[in-house]
């Protein structure tokens, strides 16, 4: 009893807290409803849907706006079971897991990137970077997305390890974000899209609700070329076994693939930077070789054949603008077309 009071407190606050944290940022009014894009407005303490009349929990610590037709939630289910960062695993552990790729956007990313403004990550599991990135710019407005509530909810945990709270975590998915048009200064993924089932839907999508003029930073994925990704892939390839243990996308592509999803979307200013340090990847001897040895390759051979960890950034020069809707027609699978 005391237990669930306490839940109810805590619901509470967080009602209390996010309230004011409207006087930061508009964003209570800037949703969109995921199923029928209608807009969402604040009623009476409740999130509504003005199209299709849907009701979003938001006074909890996850505001959860997934779309109704999200059937089996793979990166939840999977976020759960993870060794390091699932169910009855400390917050602390998860955090010592991934300190390679903490200290590698700490100490490369943190101080040269612009996270001023309105700042949303997709994909942003546990919330580490966005809690790094309210940590530095407590004046922008961090909100933290990932298509697993369970991911979040540690994200909170771990956030405040880091001694950091972000503004807003939000569940939904990334092929129909809840919020509209044009609405971030900077939409950031941190190794994130070759998760996506639709990775060209994706980055349309984080296209759309940036301002124009808008930075989108796509960081630590991997690009190499086919004989190496067909490894990799594989069935005795690292990203092969654990997409396969974990029911979940684990993809490479080339680097001219990952050029032509920015592209495609509308970006232009499309600029690719090569991480070829080593120091930040000590969790395995192995790939900390390989990067020492990398680093005396020119780059006209890594990316679009020897694998390498890759940073993208990207402007939108352009409003958004009627192109770009058939393009996410173009992109739509097959299945979804049937269903929708
Ligand atoms: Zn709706």
């Amino acid at each position: 009893m005391t237990k669930l009071r306490a839940n109810q407190n805590h619901k509470h606050d967080c009602f209390e807290s996010a309230t004011k944290q409207t006087q930061k940022g508009d964003l209570m009014n800037n949703f969109i409803c995921p199923d029928c894009k209608n807009e969402v407005r604040l009623n009476a303490k409740k999130l509504v849907c003005t199209g299709c009349n849907r009701v979003f929990n938001w006074d909890t610590s996850v505001i959860e706006m997934l779309p109704k037709k999200l059937e089996k939630n793979y990166e939840d289910i999977a976020w759960k079971t993870l060794p390091y960062e699932g169910i009855k695993k400390p917050a602390w552990m998860a955090l010592l897991h991934k300190k390679d790729r903490i200290m590698y956007f700490y100490e490369r990313i943190l101080p040269k990137v612009n996270f001023n403004g309105k700042v949303l990550e997709v994909g942003a599991g546990t919330c580490w970077v966005s809690a790094l990135i309210k940590k530095k710019h407590q004046n922008s407005l961090v909100v933290a997305s990932d298509v697993s509530p369970y991911a979040l909810e540690k994200g909170q945990k771990i956030s405040s390890i880091l001694e950091s709270t972000v503004d807003y975590t939000i569940a939904c998915d990334v092929k129909s974000l809840p919020f509209s048009d044009e609405y971030f200064d900077v939409v950031l993924s941190n190794a994130t899209i070759h998760h996506f089932p639709d990775p060209q839907r994706g980055v349309c999508e984080m296209y759309r609700v940036l301002k124009k003029g808008g930075k989108c930073y796509a960081l630590g994925e991997v690009a190499a070329g086919i004989p190496f990704k067909t490894i990799l892939t594989s069935q005795i390839g690292f990203a092969g076994k654990r997409a396969k243990s974990l029911e979940i996308e684990e993809k490479i592509y080339s680097l001219t693939q990952w050029k032509r999803f920015f592209e495609t979307s509308g970006f232009s200013e499309i600029t690719v930077e090569f991480d070829k340090t080593w120091k930040h990847k000590l969790y395995n001897l192995f790939v900390a070789l390989y990067y020492v040895g990398l680093s005396y390759i020119p780059n006209i051979l890594i990316g679009n054949f020897l694998p390498c960890n890759i940073d993208f950034y990207a402007t939108k020069t352009n409003s958004f603008a009627l192109p770009y809707l058939d393009k996410i027609q173009q992109y739509r699978t097959p299945k979804e077309v049937n269903n929708s």
